[in-house]
């Protein structure tokens, strides 16, 4: 067989590449591909697009956002070693901070990141890792990346920021002082909602370490996954664009309608972090496809207002090409007091968007019609 240059990057569905010689085993193992979980060209060929995309040095890709975060925490922390993390945080990662670090000796102090002394009066001699993303689920507060770098870097320790929620395309967080950035690639970065994967791009000397951890962990990117990311990365530039300006616009249009009391997205002239938005973001329209809104709690009229939307539905999970929204006080927010929700802006009537590449003015219509319960 003789192939040609192929236009699209082939799927490697293969645990492993044959050699002939023991000389050809020593290329192989030094410089080439040997078995599955060590390397595959599809995980690389993804990990390029990754690293280019944040201005990254080198990038890895994991099974999942959550196999990036742990195997990288597993990775760069040692028992006695403390971290910062940011309250405000997916609940996953909240507990891997909270519950799963400590067992391994690792002292974690989960803080509030919108008053940035928090963070300072938090940091000890034994502080490797400040964490946090750059927008908080669901109310969108902001984390000043700049000045957490600083901090990081004036106190000998690492920032690590999750920029799933916002992605490469709307910042590029080594820009402002991150080390290390991870996405969870199951969301807007695949954007298809049909896999899982998840990225970390940092230097070439962090990534050389957490490598090898990587697989003693077993957590690499399967072929397959890594091969409808790179599929679904080819759109990102063109889906993101698109939903992060519809979001910017459903925001506005939202905050007009008399049934809605509050809407948080960092375009919004009324988002108590707009000015910090705009020092990061480089327009209203590249900050981010997520946005929250609040409704009246009254749940037979949510229930209603749920049923009589048309293109929004409801799904755990965010960034794919439709419209979803999700409930934080029945989901992600669910086992946490309402009295502590409510200080964080988060009632029975609060519903997080991820908009899709529907047309702006059809949502807002279909929104417009669905609210209309509320007058009822
Ligand atoms: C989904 C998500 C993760 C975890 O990613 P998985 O791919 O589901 O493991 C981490 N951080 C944020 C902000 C997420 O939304």
């Amino acid at each position: 067989m003789n192939f040609n240059k192929p236009e699209a990057f082939p799927l490697f569905a293969v645990t492993a590449f044959t050699m002939n010689s023991l000389d050809e085993v020593k290329e192989c193992y030094n410089s080439r591909y040997t078995y599955v979980r060590t390397n595959n060209p599809n995980r690389d060929a993804l990990g390029q697009i990754v690293s280019y995309l944040e201005a990254g040095e080198d990038s890895l890709i994991f099974s999942s956002g959550m196999g990036a975060i742990t195997t990288t925490l597993m990775t760069i922390l040692k028992p006695g070693d403390h971290v910062i993390c940011n309250r405000n945080i997916y609940g996953e990662t909240f507990d891997v901070m909270t519950k799963l670090m400590p067992t391994f000796g690792i002292e974690s102090t989960l803080v509030d990141f919108d008053d940035i002394e928090n963070v300072k009066k938090a940091i000890k001699p034994s502080t490797k890792l400040i964490y946090s993303e750059v927008l908080a689920n669901p109310t969108m507060n902001i984390a000043d990346i700049p000045a957490l770098a600083e901090i990081a870097h004036s106190n000998g320790a690492l920032l690590m920021i999750d920029n799933t929620f916002t992605t490469a395309i709307a910042i590029k967080p080594i820009a402002f002082g991150a080390d290390i950035v991870i996405n969870s690639m199951t969301k807007f970065m695949n954007g298809h909602s049909d896999a899982i994967s998840g990225s970390i791009t940092t230097t070439k000397a962090l990534t050389d370490m957490i490598h090898p951890i990587r697989m003693l962990c077993g957590t690499p990117g399967d072929p397959h996954a890594a091969w409808m990311m790179t599929r679904g990365m080819q759109t990102i530039d063109l889906r993101l664009k698109k939903q992060m300006a519809s979001a910017a616009k459903l925001a506005k249009a939202l905050e007009q309608n008399k049934y809605v009391s509050k809407v948080n997205h960092p375009s919004l002239e009324s988002f108590p972090q707009n000015a910090l938005a705009k020092k990061l973001f480089a327009s209203d329209d590249t900050m981010s496809g997520m946005l929250s809104f609040i409704i009246p709690e009254d749940e037979e009229k949510i229930n209603k207002f749920m049923l009589k939307l048309n293109l929004a539905h409801y799904a755990t999970t965010l960034g794919g090409i439709r419209t979803t929204l999700n409930h934080p006080v029945t989901s992600s927010h669910s086992h946490m007091p309402d009295d502590e929700r409510r200080k964080m802006g988060i009632t029975p009537g609060m519903f997080r968007l991820s908009v899709g590449i529907e047309d702006a003015d059809d949502l807002i219509a279909d929104f417009t019609q669905a609210l209309e319960v509320f007058g009822e």
